[in-house]
């Protein structure tokens, strides 16, 4: 099993709400189960109104701007 929040984990939506381009103030949830697929908010998933997009698959690392 992947860990969540790998550097490899595979995302699949990634929520594009300008109110969530933001990093969170305290440790949060950014990962998250859309439509059976990992989705990763920038803020926190546990709050509303996600815009999710398709990514195409993309690792955590790589959203994260981290070299994997
Ligand atoms: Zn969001």
């Amino acid at each position: 099993m992947e860990r969540t929040g790998a550097k490899r984990t595979l995302v699949h939506f990634r929520c594009t709400n300008p109110a969530h381009a933001r990093p969170a103030t305290l440790r949060s949830d950014t990962l998250t189960v859309v439509e059976g697929l990992w989705a990763y908010c920038p803020f926190d998933i546990r709050v509303g109104d996600h815009d999710w997009q398709p990514t195409g698959g993309v690792t955590m690392g790589e959203l994260r701007g981290e070299t994997v």
